[in-house]
């Protein structure tokens, strides 16, 4: 297993502490990440050291205090955001996912009993090499995840790590040991007490995973308990979908999405408060997924034209769940059109509503009236994108008015 090379930033941030007579080592993903010799996302230090004694080592960089009430500081070193907490023990869970008070501790073991799990369990010093209390080396080298501690008692204080141990498992490509995995599924009922954007957080970290599709199937009940209407009977299909679909989060969503009905999508999509920009390109994309593949020209151009920005994931989601019908004949006209540069919305017209009003067509509804009756034109035939013939175009069906 790779020794860690730790950035120039963590070896400093660490030895600052420790000329100030302080502890400090690395620990949690970054640490987990680079044993494994992966790129790692983000570096979190733990430290003896009390937050004003941390500020006070840390004077000259920028400091956000991002959560402070935890003992946790943010602090800028070379550019890099290094996340940096006090040794602490958690006092009792009463919500199943906040502990009812936190102490902060002088003991690195005292913090490494508070971890979810063994290979997120361990620290790391530059000199002083790895502390491993839980066998968190050995899960790494095993490939799997498993608790610290009882499992069930760790999922019934915080029922997050549920939702963490999935997108893991997900993202790592980890199988999760099994009395881990038992009680996961025995405490699952308890993620109704976890915020809709921790869960929609930790959903798109498993979707985004690279055993999205393995993770679905094997967990797809502990899934339903945060979105109930996905049916039991459709888990294959949507884990086959979710893996094989475009690695875009909106395209992944909707896979996840692609067998339920409009009413029910929207639902789980308010529920998990997704962004509006998000849910709504996830509901295009499962809207155009809906419908049959057109095949002559004009259709085409037309449908391509409304679902311009999500073209590329219905045709991926089409494939992703073997709907191939002409799908290979309509990829072949979309490159045609494409290559051709086909008007396909208002705004590739050779002319605006601008240039109509100074036809003399009257402003309001017939503008937008008349500018549908030119795309339409030109998806029977592109070569009539020219301002000449739009204009001329444009008289004839006003004249003939907008009823
Ligand atoms: P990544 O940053 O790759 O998403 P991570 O394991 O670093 O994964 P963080 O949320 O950054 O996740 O947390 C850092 C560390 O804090 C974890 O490795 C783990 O040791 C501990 N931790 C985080 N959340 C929990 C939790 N809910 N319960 C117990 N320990 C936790
Ligand atoms: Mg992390």
């Amino acid at each position: 297993m790779t020794i860690p090379t730790l950035p120039e930033s963590v070896l400093l941030a660490i030895t600052l502490l420790e000329q100030a007579s302080f502890e400090a080592y690395l620990v949690g993903g970054g640490l987990r990440d680079s044993l494994l010799g992966l790129q790692s996302e983000d570096y979190d230090l733990t430290t003896d050291a009390t937050p004003d004694e941390m500020k006070y080592v840390f004077s000259g960089y920028r400091i956000h205090e991002i959560g402070i009430d935890h003992g946790t500081l943010q602090v800028i070193i070379k550019g890099m955001p290094l996340e940096i907490t006090t040794y602490r023990s958690d006092g009792l869970y009463l919500d199943h996912r906040h502990p009812q008070s936190v102490r902060f501790s002088r003991s690195l073991s005292e913090d490494l009993a508070r971890r979810d799990f063994t290979v997120n369990a361990m620290a790391f010093h530059p000199k002083k090499g790895l502390i491993d209390l839980y066998g968190g080396r050995q899960d790494l080298q095993n490939r799997c995840l498993r608790a610290v501690g009882d499992p069930l008692e760790r999922f019934h204080e915080d029922a997050l790590r549920i939702l963490r141990a999935l997108r893991l498992a997900s993202k790592l490509d980890f199988s999760i040991e099994s009395a881990t995995s038992k009680a996961l599924f025995q405490e699952s009922r308890l993620l109704s007490c976890i915020a809709s954007e921790r869960i929609l957080k930790e959903l798109l970290g498993i979707l985004k995973g690279k055993a999205a599709g393995r993770i679905i199937m094997d967990y797809f009940s502990v899934l339903l308990c945060v979105m109930p209407e996905l049916n039991e009977k459709d888990a294959e299909a949507i884990a086959k979908a979710v893996e094989q679909v475009r690695s875009v989060s909106h395209c992944q969503l909707a896979a996840l999405f692609h067998r339920t009905r409009p009413d029910e999508r929207r639902d789980m999509m308010k529920r998990l408060r997704m962004d509006k920009r998000t849910s709504q390109k996830v509901l295009k994309v499962l809207e155009g997924y809906s419908q049959p593949l057109p095949q002559e020209l004009p259709a085409i151009r037309r449908f391509a034209g409304q679902y311009r920005d999500v073209l590329r994931d219905i045709i991926s989601l089409k494939e992703a769940t073997s709907d191939t019908q002409h799908l290979s004949a309509f990829r072949k006209k979309i490159k045609v059109i494409a290559q051709r540069r086909d008007p396909l919305s208002l705004d590739d017209l050779a002319v605006d509503g601008e240039d109509l009003l100074q036809e003399g067509i009257p402003n309001g509804p017939e503008i937008g009236y008349v500018l549908d009756k030119l795309l339409e034109l030109v998806y029977e035939d592109p070569s009539k994108n020219t301002r000449r013939s739009l204009l001329a175009y444009a008289s004839e069906v006003s004249k003939n008015g907008s009823q």
